[in-house]
């Protein structure tokens, strides 16, 4: 079974990124191979107009990631996202499963309890009859 594999530094920059953004939703692209291994994080701002409750990652970024892993010519990939669940749960939301397109996507997510993190949780989208849903993803931390 597929697991997502990421280090300890890197769960802790992500923590550190919903803690800084409570009690707004954080997010950032999560970079990384076919087998699921994070080797980037690239925070994004949230410019949802009602961040307290949602998240739209910066276009613009999203775009300069995809051109600038293009032009690097490796076998990095936009796996995925992470986004932060402030006083949330610790799983995607409904309004999370009306915002997938992409099924196969990494979500990755963080509930932020007064203003501490608790432990990511990792899902991927799937299809599920005529929309979407999650199935959840082990993560492997190292
Ligand atoms: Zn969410």
């Amino acid at each position: 079974m597929t697991a997502l594999r990421l280090s300890d530094a890197q769960a802790a920059e992500l923590a550190a990124l919903g803690e800084a953004a409570w009690p707004r939703e954080a997010c950032a692209l999560l970079i990384g191979d076919a087998g699921l291994r994070v080797s980037e994080i690239v925070p994004a701002a949230n410019v949802s107009t009602d961040p307290e409750r949602e998240f739209e990652l910066d276009p613009a970024m999203h775009i300069a990631t995809l051109r600038r892993l293009r032009e690097s010519g490796g076998t990095n990939l936009i796996i995925g996202h992470w986004h932060s669940h402030p006083n949330g749960r610790d799983e995607p939301s409904a309004k999370d499963a009306a915002m997938v397109s992409d099924p196969g996507l990494v979500w990755l997510i963080t509930a932020v309890h007064d203003g501490r993190a608790l432990p990511l949780r990792a899902f991927r989208a799937i299809q599920q009859g005529d929309g979407f849903g999650f199935t959840p993803l082990m993560i492997e931390q190292d």
